[in-house]
């Protein structure tokens, strides 16, 4: 674990930072304000971001023009920094950099993240690692540009402040960023409520074609290739659908899946407390949180449903019992 960030990275002339692929809000607002943050701090230092390009509405946040796409660096970094990424696969393209780092740090917040690199700090009680990353950066090197990348980060992983992994710290780091001068409801706003036109399409058709099961327990939705071409989608267009199949009433567990390739689909699993899909995804070769998950399955749509109902239906039965005891 991490005591001091700043003692950690030392004398440090290069750092690297990266977070996961398909960059969601935790990782690009933790990537962001790490370099921010850090630029800070290290005036003269050479610091780089290696990202998977992530959504065009986090433009707004510092130092996203930087993000280096291409993963090529011909050097070895004095520090590189992995964020929000459970496990080393999940950095894909910069492992090489991470790997032949001098020192290689991780800060993550996933519960099925085991530790990887020279240091490794991990907090899985934690909402987002943008929390983490609040209560370890020192207000003298804090702005405004770090605690809007920051804010970004925690407002997405907790829903806007409402899931169950929104804690007492989730609020006292909310306290600290808030102090900066920004406006929280445009971010959240323009980032995680807004939708575009085909979005909202392609919402509403995945929950019309939605299918209800385990006595309206759970809850399945699907894009194939076909209407991701149709509508001009990509993964990053899904974000949400998952959410609202899982206020469906009664529902315990939501799953949906999109079309990656030939029979292969990206699944986003969320549960509602009774059954921990960590587990779930994990057995299937991915991970995340209890009740935020995913992995990628191959099959067609109704073998991965079958695979994971297993799983889910074995999970629910087993709490059944323990609720009649
Ligand atoms: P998603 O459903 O993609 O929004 O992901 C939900 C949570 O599970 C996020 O915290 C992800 O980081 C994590 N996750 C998703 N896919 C994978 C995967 N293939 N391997 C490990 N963790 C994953
Ligand atoms: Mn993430
Ligand atoms: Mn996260």
């Amino acid at each position: 674990m991490i005591n001091n960030l700043l003692e950690e990275i030392g004398s440090a002339k290069t750092i690297g930072i990266t977070g996961h692929v398909r960059p969601d809000g935790d990782c690009v607002g933790a990537v962001l304000g790490l370099y921010s943050y850090l630029s800070n701090a290290y005036k003269d230092a050479d610091i780089r971001i290696f990202l998977e390009e992530p959504a065009e509405m986090f433009s707004f946040l510092k130092g996203y023009d930087k993000i280096d796409s291409t993963f090529a660096y011909p050097g070895q970094f004095d520090v590189f920094f992995s964020l929000d990424s459970g496990d080393l696969e999940r950095i894909e393209k910069s492992q090489k950099l991470f790997l032949g780092a001098k020192k290689s740090i991780c800060i993550d917040h996933h519960i099925s993240n085991q530790g990887f690199g020279d240091v490794s700090h991990v907090e899985p009680q934690a909402s987002s690692t943008c929390e983490i990353l609040t209560h370890m950066f020192e207000d003298e090197y804090m702005d405004a540009e770090v605690a809007k990348a920051l804010y970004t980060g925690i407002a997405h992983d907790t829903g806007i402040f409402r899931y169950s992994c929104t804690g007492a710290k989730t609020f006292e780091a909310l306290g600290k960023l808030v102090q900066y001068d920004f406006d929280g409801s445009k971010i959240t706003d323009e980032t995680f409520l807004q939708k575009t036109y085909v979005q909202n399409q392609i919402l509403g058709r995945t929950l019309l074609e939605s299918i209800l099961f385990m006595d309206g327990r759970c809850i399945a939705g699907s894009i194939d290739r076909k209407a991701m071409e149709f509508y001009g989608v990509n993964s990053r267009d899904f974000e949400g659908i998952v959410n609202q199949l899982q206020v469906t009433k009664g529902v315990e567990v939501a799953i949906f899946m999109h079309e990656t390739g030939t029979l292969e689909h990206k699944v986003s699993l969320r549960s509602n407390g009774k059954v921990d899909v960590s587990e779930v995804a994990s057995y299937f070769g991915g991970g995340g949180h209890v009740r935020a998950a995913g992995c990628t399955m191959n099959g067609t749509f109704h073998d991965v449903l079958n695979n994971l109902s297993l799983h889910i239906e074995r999970q629910l039965m087993e709490q059944d019992r323990m609720e009649q005891k």
